[in-house]
């Protein structure tokens, strides 16, 4: 019998009426670029299904430890797959908590969780990456190897059991289905081997064995198979049948309670993975496994890639948090310190109380020690990572030094002594990412201080004319790009007894400068007296430079505000017009100086010019932009003429 639907589509179906949903239209465009996706791992769906029969399993197990209707028998409550090759079905039943229809109309109808799906559309899906997993689609990628999904389920909630089916992106239907037990009983209807892709695989044994093995051997509930084994035949010698045995496929010990030395990078990634802390592939482990004060074992990552949303106000930190074995807390923010917020991981400790609450938690002795030992971990783990595998380090550094480095900044400097060996900023002479230990080995005997110079780039940094009488004497000079560097620099204040100075900053702290200054100073005292006047109160002074070699002028401050400082400060929303003291140096062995001086004798209004010019020009180099651009212009042109 054929029925007609709305948007006129005909299905074929019984008797009875069913009306075809249409998923929600982001839920549409995600579940056809799951079908559809060049996603190499096809086998994950296996473990995204077994991963929320699990969770449906944890539901229940809460909801009975406050409810006292409800009793948890440990063996009512496991995960079975059961694989029909003639049937071309696999099926995943759990014991779990079911859904009501509702339930499955919101859980499987609709993929609303974030809106990021521009992003998802955006991102390449490269092998490796778990597009899947990072954006909570798991559900969906059973349509990576089935035609049809059914998903029968009785809530615990719900008198009435409901079946659920969907044949992909046309939609889903669901109806009253009989059910007795509460769980949920997922049927794939496997796809047909085709030219390049080989599906059957998916219901031969040993290779869902394996993939069992390899994504979900710690999941805590048993994984049931019926497995074919042979015996003896009975009273016939030498000949053997088949028969098959249920077999719990999965060890069930959590791979953090798993000595050190059993384990390989690769079930370390695989629990990255199935956890979903991340899609990219975690540049680093860290397993703890601590007996003394407090016994608790961790298992934390350092992922490569910044987190999509990373270095917004909306990122959460904080690592999972179990009470001997039983998530307690999804995020437990108070176990990593903001400053290595990108960590991924878990904690399991049998010295906290399960029923704790987040308030209590806070204050909580062991917790708080707990933190320390893993900060201190983390710490000690950056550290080694920079000395042994500097590539690796600066590619973690590269996705995350800023968060480091806001951590200086931060907090009143508290976690300066954390901190500054992971620091690394681009040298002038290595022309690559330096640590501040390097630069202090590397100053030359007379050089007191670190110098830093701030810009947009290294390119443009390089260019800076502040930085010529340094590079002439060979100082290194460390290249700061990052919004936060000079506030975090200014924090430390000193590294190893070494002050930090700025290239722009009023005092180099270079001595044989000084007295040439002062002679040089009396002879044009007038002139630039005059400059002043006519920059009236835009700047503070006007002096002589000894830091330029090769440009005419450059604007340099005074004070704890810099430049660069100022432009960071007036970005925020809520700046208060912070303003750098700012002074304009004038190179004294310029042509420019010398026809200056000429107008300064000469020419008034040409002076003025002169001024304003030269002015400007400063502004401009220090990335400024001009008071008054038309004015600037005219002027320009005044001096063609
Ligand atoms: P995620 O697992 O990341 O939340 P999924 O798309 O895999 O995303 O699942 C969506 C939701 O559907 C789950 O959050 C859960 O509420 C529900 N769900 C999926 N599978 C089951 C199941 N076997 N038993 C009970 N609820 C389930």
């Amino acid at each position: 019998m054929l029925i007609k639907l709305r948007k006129n589509r005909v299905i074929e179906k019984g008797e009875i009426y069913l009306a075809v949903k249409e998923f929600k239209a982001e839920s549409k465009r995600l579940l056809d670029l799951v079908i559809n996706s060049i996603y190499t791992h096809k086998e994950i769906f296996l473990r995204e299904l077994i991963s929320n029969a699990s969770d449906a399993i944890d539901k229940i197990y809460y909801r009975a430890l406050t409810d006292e209707a409800l009793q948890f028998n440990k063996d009512d409550y496991y995960i079975k797959i059961i694989a029909d090759k003639d049937g071309r079905t696999l099926k995943i039943i759990d014991t779990g908590i079911g859904m009501t229809k509702d339930e499955l109309e919101d859980n499987l109808g609709t993929i609303a969780k974030s809106g990021t799906l521009a992003f998802k559309e955006e991102i390449e899906i490269k092998d490796g990456y778990d597009i899947i997993g990072q954006f909570g689609v798991g559900f969906y990628s059973a349509f990576m190897v089935a035609d049809m999904v059914t998903v029968i389920s009785k809530s615990l909630d719900s008198e009435q059991g409901y079946k659920w089916e969907s044949k992909g992106v046309d939609g889903y239907t669901i109806e009253e289905h009989e059910k007795n037990t509460v769980g949920t009983e997922i049927i794939l209807k496997i796809k047909e081997n085709t030219e390049d892709e080989d599906y059957d695989e998916f219901l031969e044994e040993y290779r869902l064995r394996s993939i069992i093995k390899k994504y979900s051997d710690f999941i805590r509930y048993p994984i049931k198979m019926d497995v074919t084994k042979t015996r003896p035949k009975e009273g016939e010698e030498e000949e053997y049948e088949e028969y098959t045995e249920e077999e719990i496929i999965n060890s069930m010990v959590p791979i953090w309670r798993k000595n050190k030395n059993e384990l390989t990078d690769e079930d370390y990634t695989n629990f990255y993975f199935e956890k979903r802390y991340g899609f990219d592939k975690p540049i680093k482990h860290i397993h703890i496994s601590a007996d003394g004060a407090v016994r608790y074992n961790a298992i934390m990552f350092i992922p490569e890639q910044i987190p999509f949303g990373y270095y917004t106000v909306e990122y959460e930190k904080g690592l999972e948090l179990y009470s001997s074995g039983v998530l307690i807390m999804d995020k437990c923010p108070d176990l990593i310190p903001d400053y290595f917020s990108f960590i991924k991981g878990m904690v399991d400790s049998e010295d906290l109380s399960l029923n704790i609450s987040r308030e209590m938690l806070q204050h909580d002795r062991q917790l708080k020690l707990i933190a320390r030992n893993i900060r201190n971990k983390i710490k000690n783990e950056l550290s080694n990572l920079l000395k042994t595998d500097r590539e690796k380090y600066e590619k973690f550094y590269n996705s995350f030094g800023r968060q480091l480095k806001y951590g200086v900044y931060s907090d009143f400097g508290n976690n300066k002594e954390i901190l500054q060996d992971l620091l690394m900023f681009y040298s002038s002479k290595e022309k690559k990412l330096v640590t501040l230990d390097e630069y202090v080995l590397r100053m030359k005997e007379e050089q007191k201080y670190i110098y830093y110079a701030t810009g947009e780039s290294n390119e443009k940094i390089d260019i800076l004319p502040q930085t010529e009488l340094l590079s002439e004497k060979g100082f290194e000079i460390l290249y700061l790009t990052d919004d936060v560097d000079e506030f975090a620099l200014k924090m430390l204040d000193s590294y190893k007894e070494k002050e930090f100075r700025s290239v722009s900053g009023s005092d180099l702290g270079i001595e044989d400068v000084g007295e040439e200054e002062e002679g040089s100073k009396e002879d044009n005292k007038e002139l630039f007296e005059k400059m002043k006047t006519i920059l009236s109160d835009k700047e503070k002074d006007v002096r002589i430079s000894k830091r330029l070699k090769s440009h005419p002028v450059c604007l340099i401050n005074e004070g704890e505000i810099s430049i660069e400082m100022e432009k960071v400060l007036s970005a925020m929303p809520d700046s208060q017009n912070i303003k750098a003291e700012k002074i304009l140096e004038i190179n004294e062995d310029h042509e420019v100086f010398k026809a200056l001086k000429d107008a300064y004798k000469n020419d008034e209004n040409k002076f003025t010019l002169f001024t304003n010019l030269l002015y400007n020009q400063a502004l401009l180099i220090e990335g400024l932009s001009v008071n008054n651009p038309v004015e600037f212009s005219n002027d320009i042109c005044k001096l063609m003429i």
